[in-house]
């Protein structure tokens, strides 16, 4: 399999020259509030993949004191813009801002992260695993897939892509005993994680050698150094590394969004 950080690159070449062939500029609005150190990251590293693509790319940065009605005014104001193609807004927000009116505030027709119950974008992390997967030509149909994790941006969006490939998908969570995740770990052609825990997947399971792993976890060792929800030496085909694994899937999604919206809406 051509490595994740080789396949993003190449994608983002791909969408460059696509775009560069239309008559016009497609616009992203990142709206941020506050300062939390992995949201600017995350943010300058969208504005730079956008940027990269030719897409222009505005960042609206806002004090993490703005009101929940200041800036549900802002978003009302971007889904009137016609300049804007699509736009995200940086989670997590300040305590007093409640998220759930935030997403649903957004226009589903300009929703990048796929957030709003309308939204023709997918979750930007499962919709980077399926596409990678897919452009690397996993065989879905009839395969056994187990997603652990059952959160609504990634867990639950993740098996439902994989079931509209045919695949014979079993979501794991919190609540699953430790034989039954044994015996689904050891049945399964592709395994894409998402607890928020590391050493979810180790060495005392058993795995089909083929298996492929998508380790979408964002967790930090006891030297302070990100590392996933896997073990990294599992005896499988494919294991994602972390870091330069789904959390770039996940970037290059936003473009992928952006780029979908452009063309449902044209
Ligand atoms: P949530 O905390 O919302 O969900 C975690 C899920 O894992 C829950 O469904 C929970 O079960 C389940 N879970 C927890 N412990 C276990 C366990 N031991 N065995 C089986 N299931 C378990 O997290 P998110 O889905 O938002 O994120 C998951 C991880 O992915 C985090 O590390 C996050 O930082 C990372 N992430 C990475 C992204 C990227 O770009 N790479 C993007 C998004 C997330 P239950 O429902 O029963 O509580």
């Amino acid at each position: 399999m051509e490595t994740v950080k080789e396949y993003c690159a190449r994608r983002k070449n791909e969408i460059k020259d696509m775009l560069s062939k239309l008559n016009t500029k497609l616009k992203l609005v990142v709206v941020q509030v506050g300062n939390v150190e992995a949201s600017n990251r995350y943010v300058r590293n969208k504005i730079k993949d956008a940027q990269e693509c030719g897409i222009e790319a505005t960042l609206l940065h806002y004090d993490e004191n703005i009101s929940e009605e200041e800036l549900l005014q802002t978003l009302h104001v971007l889904n009137n813009d016609e300049t804007v193609i699509g736009y995200l807004v940086q989670l997590p927000l300040p305590k007093h801002i409640d998220e759930n009116k935030v997403k649903l505030a957004i226009d589903p027709k300009k929703d990048v992260d796929g957030f709003h119950p309308m939204a023709i974008a997918v979750p930007a992390t499962p919709l980077g695993v399926y596409l990678y997967l897919k452009d690397q030509g996993f065989k879905f149909t009839g395969k056994n897939a187990v997603v652990i994790g059952r959160s609504n941006i990634v867990g639950k969006p993740m098996a439902k892509l994989l079931l509209n490939e045919s695949m014979n998908v079993t979501v794991l969570h919190s609540k699953t005993s430790d034989e039954d995740k044994r015996f689904f770990v050891n049945h399964a052609d592709l395994i894409v994680v998402a607890t928020g825990h590391r050493h979810t997947l180790d060495n005392s399971y058993s795995y089909k050698p083929e298996c492929v792993i998508m380790d979408v976890g964002i967790n930090f060792n006891d030297e302070g150094k990100l590392c996933g929800d896997a073990e990294g030496d599992l005896p499988v085909m494919f294991k994602s590394p972390v870091p330069g694994g789904c959390g770039l899937l996940t970037r290059l999604s936003v473009i992928e969004n952006l780029v979908k919206l452009f063309e449902a809406n044209r």
